[in-house]
């Protein structure tokens, strides 16, 4: 095959170039000493969000979602009890619930197992002083303005997704709006050219199977705010 412009062409990202000289002078035995099966080696985390020092630091696989925050970042805002959710493996990944990280291994496998990814590894904290429906808002809104157009189920789902989740955030919405915008991101998921839509996708699934309650009850608050504005007129 040729590469690009039919020339020798490498695709590799700067982690893994950068790790290779350490690889030939210690040895692969000793790279894959780190994490468990299946998920060797080293990863760079770069985490950032609601913990006491947010940093990049290049860290064993596997280690547990605890150590890494506890030793490099200081902790998290407000302690332990102050977390309410991470995105583990960069925007695009679904998020978790706070309880369910504490004990999970950062690794591909682990983090499959709890509904997400490891995948870039840039792991956001948020405490709960978050307002989680709004920080998912934020990210559709990135990426509606992020998608290029090309294909319509990313094209028109990111701008769709995002003008739902504005009402979500406000609690505008009827509750069967929350299966639907689901059902929506399963026809995104997948459906595109790039990644892209998929990455759009992700978050808002995390949300919903994460934070229903949250959803609904923002829905619901608004509708016997409204009524009471009836009853009262
Ligand atoms: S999925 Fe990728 S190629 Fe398709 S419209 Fe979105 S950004 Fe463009």
């Amino acid at each position: 095959g040729a590469g690009l412009y039919g020339c020798p062409t490498t695709v590799n990202n700067v982690e893994s170039i950068a790790v290779v000289p350490t690889i030939l002078r210690r040895g692969p035995e000793w790279f894959s000493s780190f994490g468990r099966p299946n998920n060797a080696g080293t990863k760079i985390f770069g985490i950032s969000g609601h913990v006491n020092n947010p940093c990049v630091v290049e860290e064993a696989m596997s280690i547990s979602f605890e150590e890494l925050i506890d030793k490099h970042c200081g902790g998290i805002r407000g302690g332990w009890d102050n977390l309410l959710a991470v995105i583990p493996g960069g925007s695009s990944v679904p998020c978790v619930r706070g309880e369910n990280m504490r004990d999970a291994v950062m690794d591909f496998d682990a983090l499959r197992d709890v509904g997400s990814s490891l995948g870039t590894a840039a792991v956001i904290v948020m405490d709960k002083q978050t307002d989680i429906i709004k920080a998912i808002w934020r990210l559709s809104k990135f990426y509606k303005h992020e998608s290029c157009g090309q294909c319509t189920p990313c094209r028109e789902g990111t701008g769709w997704m995002m003008r739902v989740m504005d009402r979500l955030v406000k609690g505008q919405a009827e509750l069967e709006e929350i299966d639907m915008l689901f059902s929506v991101t399963k026809q995104v998921e997948g459906h595109t050219i790039c990644a892209l839509g998929d990455a759009a996708a992700w978050p808002i699934q995390g949300l919903i199977r994460n934070f229903r309650e949250e959803i609904e009850d923002r829905i619901k608050a608004q509708k016997t705010g409204r009524m009471g504005a009836m009853a009262a007129e």
